[in-house]
């Protein structure tokens, strides 16, 4: 059989059904392109031998017409999930040699299924960051125009580079502010964020929990849907986890969107938006028209307050959450003479500069005398984005905006903070309404670099934002390649 790491998900399953290759055969394919492509710097830790033990069960459940949902599809997995015997780090020195006792419930409802995990993707550390640059052991590379070196995006930068570049057949991400979404467009793959609340969040390392959603990261929609299906599930131990039936997304997908309305936020137009992101955008819009559906211009004028309130509350989930981190309970610990000096110790050089800046800024946002004044008054805001965004589904059924204000920048080009977090300008709004949202590729701009689009849904709408995204995606036909891709 030709070049096995072409194929999807789908196309892989009936293969293997097929017995046109072994889950064996599969697996060895892609841990070859794993060695193939180490210069980019994605995983963090592998699982060979244990994927490959693996791969032993899915092919005797093949033969014995067995097979489950996702039987012997190899993964990767953000290294923000806990994998139980598996060192997961979230990309920082302080969780060195953590190895979990547990498993997070959606690996766990992924490996339930068959799939198999090949290891663990790098990532921003704690899942703060756009551009993978605040990960401890070194920034991942884009496989896209590999040589000029230029970020994967972040946070989930090491699992969107690796769909990109054949070295996962599909990947687990964690968005909190855009970081399944913005990587997704700047490796030119889809990247689904699912309502908050569709995935259980246990055993996932916590940023800023009011925020968190796990999801997929895949190379075309249909294979989003797949992943989704089964990495959603209520699970009594995340409390906030939605007890709403998980859909067939696959099955369903592939309705007409004829008559849908699809309303375009004249806010989502940042200065410096690149001109190949506004024609994609333009692209889009025909494809939607061309399929009948009808295009409305509608106002989000809070839009605007989306990235101050997001970085007062993320910060501040991030500062408590984080406190866990002490030198005792997990990972790393240095001595010091006190009880306070190891914690402090450990602390200091555990944490990155990005973390602990967050910790700081949560800290003082959180502190007695200016809760009020930011805490209190961002939760303000964020309860009238989400009514705008309420109010704004009662008269459009979606929304689509640019996912990122420019294509992948060059490693090490943004040295100033407010540039690198107006990365995030068109992905905070869904993540504090806690609303669906997926990232797609349509183009390559000018440098062939992967342009991707955004699309907006109401809360547990994600089959019908994944049929929308299906019939652009059928229209876009985007099938180009990274030259850092294994092959
Ligand atoms: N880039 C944003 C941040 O730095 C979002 C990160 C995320 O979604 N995890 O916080």
């Amino acid at each position: 059989m030709s070049n096995l790491l072409q194929f999807s998900i789908s196309e892989t399953l009936s293969l293997l059904e097929k017995k046109e290759f072994s889950t064996q055969e599969l697996v060895e394919t892609y841990i070859n392109a794993i060695e193939k492509t180490k210069d980019l710097n994605m995983y963090l830790t592998t699982c060979f031998d244990q994927a490959l033990e693996k791969a032993k069960i899915s092919d005797q459940n093949y033969l014995n017409g067995n097979q489950r949902f996702l039987e012997g599809i190899p993964l990767g997995v953000k290294d923000m999930f806990c994998t139980k015997g598996i060192e997961t780090t979230a990309s920082s020195k302080i969780l060195k040699k953590f190895i979990p006792t547990y498993e997070s419930t959606v690996t766990q409802n992924l490996w339930k299924e068959g799939a198999i995990n090949l290891g663990k993707l790098s990532c921003d550390e704690f899942a703060m960051g756009s551009s993978n640059e605040t990960a401890a052991k070194g920034e991942v590379i884009n496989p896209w125009n590999f040589e000029e070196k230029r970020t994967p995006g972040g946070s989930s930068g090491g699992s969107a580079a690796a769909v990109a570049a054949k070295a996962a057949l599909a990947a687990t991400g964690t968005d909190t502010g855009g970081s399944i979404r913005q990587p997704a467009a700047f490796c030119g793959v889809v990247g689904l964020k699912p309502t908050y609340g569709r995935c259980s969040r246990w055993g996932i390392v916590a940023f800023a929990s009011s925020l968190d959603q796990a999801g997929p990261i895949t190379r075309n929609v249909s294979d989003a849907a797949l992943m989704l299906q089964v990495m959603s599930s209520y699970d009594p131990k995340d409390s906030t986890s939605s007890n709403k039936d998980v859909p067939n997304f696959y099955n369903d997908l592939g309705k007409s969107i004829k008559g849908i309305k699809i309303g375009i936020p004249e806010e989502y137009n940042s200065d410096g938006i690149s001109s190949d992101i506004l024609n994609a955008k333009d692209m889009t819009i025909n494809f939607l028209k061309e399929n009948g559906a009808e295009i409305i211009p509608v106002k989000l004028p809070l839009t605007k307050y989306s990235l101050p309130v997001y970085y007062i509350v993320a910060p501040a989930e991030a500062s408590s959450n984080l406190a866990r981190y002490d030198g005792v309970r997990y990972g790393a610990r240095i001595d010091g003479n006190s009880l306070d000096e190891m914690y402090e110790n450990t602390r200091n050089l555990g944490f990155g500069d990005e973390v602990k800046r967050r910790i700081m800024i949560g800290t003082y946002v959180l502190s007695s005398g200016y809760y009020d004044a930011y805490y209190l008054k961002a939760q303000k805001v964020r309860r009238l984005i989400k009514n705008e965004f309420t109010e704004i589904f009662k008269q459009v059924d979606y929304l689509v905006t640019p996912t990122t204000p420019t294509t992948a920048f060059k490693l090490g080009s943004t040295q100033d903070l407010l540039t690198m977090y107006l990365n995030d300008v068109f992905t905070v709004p869904a993540s504090l309404a806690g609303i669906p949202g997926i990232s797609l590729p349509i183009k390559l701009d000018k440098n062939k670099l992967p342009v991707g689009i955004q699309i907006l849904g109401k809360d547990f709408d994600e089959q019908g934002l994944l049929n929308v995204a299906k019939v652009i995606e059928s229209c876009a036909s985007f099938k180009d390649t990274p030259n850092g891709a294994a092959s």
